[in-house]
């Protein structure tokens, strides 16, 4: 019996040893990144707006959404990677955090710098992402709005893709904070939402279970 007890205490604590290191390493990465001095190899782009970055692992970029390539693809998903590629794929990168510092599928959070060009911001300028503002992460959310409205009006990339072709589910519904309705992202009052009352909810599911409401103009 008392064999068994100290084996497993053996085993317990190895384990929180493991866990303990796992998790300060994973820190300690985080602490690299605020310090702003290291630069980062981009070893894979993955889609439009994900890379996978040398000591970090994956990486999302903040802020804005590029059409997905898994499912579909999404017309421009596959131009969007490509251009993504050619902007990052080899380069060192320079990664700043905002106060989200992980997604939910324990992606670091990034905006994303190579040279003097801010990745994340020439995505939306040239239509190969929508802007996609989840807060807290909305440091630059006003300066994406700006280049999303602009791409937008000269049909640049994914906005020059017919309206019906458009991935709209990619930027899931949106809600404002001050209220209790939730619409699609092309509707009128979706637009006039302030990025620091935005909300984005990836599915109709979670919206009305977070207990809003569809929009009666756009019918979510
Ligand atoms: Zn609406």
């Amino acid at each position: 019996m008392k064999k068994v007890i100290v084996i497993l205490i053996a085993l317990f604590s190895s384990i929180i040893l493991i866990l303990y290191t796992g998790y300060t390493g994973l820190n300690a990465e985080l602490e690299d990144i605020k310090t702003g001095a290291s630069e980062y190899l981009v070893l894979r782009v993955i889609d439009g707006d994900t890379i996978e970055v040398e000591r970090i692992g994956k990486v999302r970029y903040i802020g804005v959404d590029s059409p997905e390539i898994s499912r579909g693809p999404e017309p421009f998903g596959m131009e969007a990677r490509e251009v993504n590629r050619q902007l990052v794929e080899g380069q060192k990168v320079r990664l700043e955090l905002d106060f989200g510092e992980r997604d939910r599928y324990g992606r670091i959070l990034a905006y994303v710098f190579v040279g003097d060009t801010f990745v994340n911001a020439w995505l939306v300028e040239h239509g190969y992402a929508r802007v996609m503002t989840v807060p807290p992460n909305v440091k630059y959310a006003e300066l994406f709005l700006e280049l999303e409205r602009k791409a937008r009006e000269c049909g640049r990339g994914l906005w020059g893709v017919s309206e019906t072709k458009r991935p709209e589910a990619i930027t899931g519904y949106r809600s404002s904070s001050k209220s209790n309705k939730f619409h699609r992202p092309s509707c009128r009052w979706a637009q006039r939402i302030s990025p620091q009352n935005l909300l984005i909810f990836e599915s109709r599911e979670e919206a009305l279970k977070a207990g809003y409401e569809p929009c009666k103009e756009c019918k979510p």
